[in-house]
């Protein structure tokens, strides 16, 4: 369902904002992964565009996979509840492991796909996460590197979505309270 066309935007990061944000993690971790060759794990589909931009700053060698979680569905509340519906290719077993994730909120998502990704022995682990919304939090979460900090807003673009739309919008947003 698509929002109704009342639905407020209001810029919370613009992308020029987020792409210094961007660029001073990935020196971080460049910093971390020296002389190493990780697999680097974007979290779909909400990461895409933050994984895009983040990997092109990284300067050591890697590779790239994807994961796909149970999502909200068309709503804004994590039930709690996550599975995976589309796994690495890869093993991971021994390798050195970060995960590329655009928001955590409730925590439930990646604390599963941290734990998950644990059981199949990864020699390191690592979250990389863009925003971080604490004040919902449910479940404590390590985060090894995060962007920026966010108020308890439902927040769209820069691959963020409300029932799939918004995710190319180049700036994070909050949508307005009115457009569901
Ligand atoms: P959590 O399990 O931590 O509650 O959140 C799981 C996922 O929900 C996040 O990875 C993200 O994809 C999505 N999510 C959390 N907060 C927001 C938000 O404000 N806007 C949108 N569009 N997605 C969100
Ligand atoms: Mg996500």
């Amino acid at each position: 369902m698509k929002t109704s066309p009342k639905s407020s935007l209001t810029v919370l990061r613009t992308g020029r904002e987020i792409s210094v944000v961007v660029a001073g993690l990935a020196d971080e971790i460049t910093r971390s992964y020296a002389g190493k060759c990780p697999l680097v794990i974007g979290v779909l589909k909400g990461a895409f565009v933050f994984m895009a931009d983040l990997v092109r700053h990284l300067n050591f060698p890697l590779e790239i996979d994807f994961i796909r979680l149970s999502s909200y569905g068309s709503g804004r509340e994590s039930s709690g509840k996550v599975k995976v519906i589309q796994d690495i290719r890869a093993s991971i077993k021994g390798r050195d492991v970060l995960v590329v994730e655009d928001i955590v909120d409730t925590g439930h998502s990646i604390s599963f796909l941290m734990e998950y990704l644990q059981k199949k022995g990864p020699a390191s682990l690592k979250l990389c996460c863009l925003m971080d919304k604490p004040l919902r939090r449910r479940v404590v979460v390590p985060i090894d590197y995060v962007g920026f900090t966010v108020p308890d807003k439902f927040l769209v673009g820069y691959g963020l979505d409300c029932a799939e739309e918004y995710r190319n919008l180049p700036d994070v947003c909050i949508l307005g309270e009115d457009s569901q």
